[in-house]
């Protein structure tokens, strides 16, 4: 973190926290009621709390804002789509930076969709966030912050709490892998948040060594690739990472990670018009993975300013799935839940920036 910003409480594991008070000549045991007002209380005001012992009230009185800050994400807008289930948040970080957090309250299924980083270096081409460039990786702490305000969000609707968690907002997941991996860690502990670890989705656009990684730390969480398209030259003209680990490399680490961790992966397709839509591009993706243990996940472009693509039509992805799923995969088409909310990643932003 940058030069006089306290480090955020919410970037500390629980061992953490228990280390930091026992450092501070504060018995460990008390970090179980300050876990217990960050992650199940949501408390914003820990100096108020009157439920503190005595030794933790004072650590908190002594650290709060200057060793740690547990100062929130600011929610610079809040636009929700017409059914009032998918909310997007864009907030606004210590140093104005400004992410996206979608929440997504569906029945049984409430889902949160996280940012992982201020822009993105990637620079895949239909993308928002890859069109404004990398500006910085989110802490751990930023990350866990946006769970918090989706739970607590979620609480004033009267609605249950997050079920899901998907790293499919702002940014690339395992370019920012450390922070990542510790804000997960911290969000899937059972006596904080209790989002458990098969109910969170790591979105990536194909790092290979990362995804190796993954497997080789045996991180239970779920992932996802970016795919996109099925042959080099057609994958790098949207990808550029695809460049660095082409698809031969990609799907080599793919099948590792499957063999390894004995997950499937979710394969995601974003659908553009004339591009990679068609019955063929199906069966060639089919026949691509054959022999993995994959789903696919199709998701019909949403229209970007820098980007001249067009969004396939409803029966065009109907047709792409029938194909898929003849060719013995689990398919799905994404909704777009958030189309009247400015639904792709990075959308929101880049439509403030235009103003
Ligand atoms: N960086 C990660 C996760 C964030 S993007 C990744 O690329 O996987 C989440 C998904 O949304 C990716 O599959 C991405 O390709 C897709 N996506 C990004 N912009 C989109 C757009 N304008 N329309 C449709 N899908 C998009
Ligand atoms: Fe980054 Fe993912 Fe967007 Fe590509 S699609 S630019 S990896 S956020």
């Amino acid at each position: 973190m940058s030069a006089g910003i306290p480090e955020s409480l919410y970037g500390l594991s629980f061992s953490a926290l228990e280390k930091r008070l026992l450092r501070d000549d504060v018995n460990p045991v008390h970090a179980r009621s300050l876990w217990r007002a960050l992650y199940r209380d949501l408390e914003a005001n820990l100096g108020t709390r009157t439920d503190f012992s005595p030794p933790l009230a004072r650590w908190v009185a002594a650290n709060l804002g200057r060793t740690f800050g547990l100062e929130g994400l600011v929610i610079r807008q809040h636009v929700e789509s017409s059914d009032a289930r998918t909310h997007k948040l864009l907030l606004g970080l210590h140093d104005a930076q400004e992410i996206e957090t979608v929440v997504m309250a569906y029945p049984g299924r409430h889902t949160a969709c996280l940012s992982t980083q201020a822009g993105c270096a990637m620079g895949c081409v239909f993308c928002a966030t890859g069109q404004m460039g990398f500006v910085r990786h989110l802490t751990s702490g930023e990350i866990v912050a946006q769970v918090v305000e989706g739970q607590r969000l979620l609480r004033e609707m009267g609605e249950p709490p997050l079920r899901n968690l998907v790293m499919m907002g702002m940014g690339e997941p395992l370019h920012n892998y450390d922070e990542v991996m510790q804000a997960l860690a911290i969000v899937s502990d059972r006596g904080g948040l209790n989002i458990g670890p098969n109910r969170i989705t790591v979105s990536t656009v194909g790092l290979v060594p990362a995804i190796l990684r993954m497997a080789q730390e045996a991180q239970p969480y779920h992932l996802a690739v970016s795919l996109h398209g099925m042959n080099d030259e057609e994958r790098s003209a949207l990808l550029p990472v695809n460049r660095r680990w082409p698809l031969a490399e990609l799907l080599d680490a793919c099948r590792v990670y499957i063999e390894t961790t004995g997950r499937r992966i979710v394969f995601g397709w974003t659908l553009i018009e004339g591009r990679n839509d068609s019955p063929e591009h199906a069966r060639r993706l089919g026949r691509l993975l054959s022999g993995i243990h994959a789903h696919v996940n199709l998701i019909r472009l949403n229209p970007t300013q820098g980007f001249d693509g067009t969004t396939p039509a409803n029966a065009a992805a109907d047709a792409f799935r029938d194909v898929i799923r003849d060719a013995g995969f689990p398919c799905t088409i994404r909704q777009h839940r958030g189309i009247d909310v400015a639904a792709g990643c990075g959308q929101l932003r880049a439509v403030g920036k235009r103003r």
